[in-house]
């Protein structure tokens, strides 16, 4: 049985980034394998994932649904569950013979070890930390249980936002130099919004929102090379997720704006000015500058909105389109 392998994504990574040989370990998610630790408890690959995560995960979906494919990811997890030992030796083993090919070709080893899971390899395995890569995941725990700190300096993570993930877990993640990646249903917006930490004590009429740029996190697995704070934009993948009401998958179609006024705060914009935005809901923004929002980075602007015209259906995710990134931009 091999452990690292390539898939779909580490192909096309290497595509847009030949200097890089791209590798994958892959499980089966949560508790697909069934194993019990010594207290009797069933053990789980995936200790922050959510009902919504778990029922869309993307194991069962695209080549996943093989039994070709499916096989190997269970057989991986047993191995490591039954012998760990066993199963750690073999792991380095791989991971040093991928980075002594990639040194061969003058390549960096980026390797991904959570592949359907969310392992603390830093403490499982930190041996593999030790060879000259470069490792990166996805994860779902929350920014406090695995804060850069105490991750070996050659561990990227991105947070991984689920229907679970509340506004101050988004902070966390983003005030720590994290990024976050959002699943969203049928097309990526520019930017991605949610309401502020302190919007509440800070102004008793207005809402304040954090807004950052989304990029397009289906071009390339490497995500230790994206700059920060971005959203990290993946589009739903598999029949069941494009169909299913998920709180756990963003919808694109700007429905929650309602007529509302925005004020936008970001040192590079000077003057009033309106913009008339998204024709199918007839939503109007009216953008101004009050000049107090210099230490604001160029991928996060803070928004007052207009407490009065909340729509009621209101949440902390709003979507901005392009012509607001010209604004920011510009
Ligand atoms: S945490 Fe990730 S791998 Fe685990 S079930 Fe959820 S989506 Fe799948």
């Amino acid at each position: 049985m091999v452990l690292i392998t390539q898939n779909t994504k580490t192909k096309k990574s290497e595509k847009t980034s030949p200097e890089y040989r791209n590798r994958i370990m892959q499980f089966a998610p949560h508790s697909v394998v069934q194993h019990r630790n010594d207290d009797g408890k069933l053990e789980t690959v995936c200790k922050h994932s959510s009902p919504e995560c778990r029922a869309l995960c993307l194991y069962g979906t695209g080549y996943g649904i093989f039994e070709n494919v499916k096989h190997p990811r269970m057989e991986r997890t047993r191995y490591h569950h039954e012998r760990p030992v066993e199963f750690k030796e073999k792991f380095l083993t791989e991971a040093s013979n991928n980075a002594r090919l990639a040194s061969k070709a003058s390549k960096t080893f980026a390797f991904r070890p959570n592949g359907f899971s969310d392992v603390l390899w830093e403490n499982v395995c930190p041996e593999l930390f030790d060879l000259d890569i470069q490792v990166y995941d996805y994860t779902k725990y929350p920014y406090h249980e695995r804060p850069v700190e105490s991750l070996p300096s050659n561990y990227h993570l991105t947070y991984s936002r689920s229907e679970k993930t509340t506004r101050k877990m988004m902070h966390d993640n983003f005030s720590n130099g994290r990024n976050v990646a959002v699943v969203f249903r049928d097309k990526l917006p520019d930017f991605y919004a949610f309401l502020s930490k302190d919007y509440y004590n800070k102004y008793s009429y207005e809402m304040v929102w954090n807004v950052y740029s989304v990029i397009d996190g289906d071009v390339s697995d490497l995500r230790f090379n994206d700059h920060s704070p971005v959203i990290v934009g993946l589009t739903a993948k598999g029949n069941d997720i494009k169909k299913m009401e998920s709180k756990f998958v963003i919808d694109n179609d700007y429905k929650c704006f309602g007529d509302i006024k925005m004020h936008l705060n970001y040192d590079n914009f000077g003057g009033d000015f309106s913009l008339e935005e998204n024709k199918k809901t007839g939503n109007v923004f009216k953008v101004s500058s009050d000049g107090n929002a210099n230490s604001i980075p160029l991928d996060s602007a803070t928004i007052c909105y207009d407490y009065n015209r909340v729509h009621s259906g209101m949440d902390d995710v709003v979507f901005l389109n392009s012509a607001l990134h010209h604004v920011m931009l510009g």
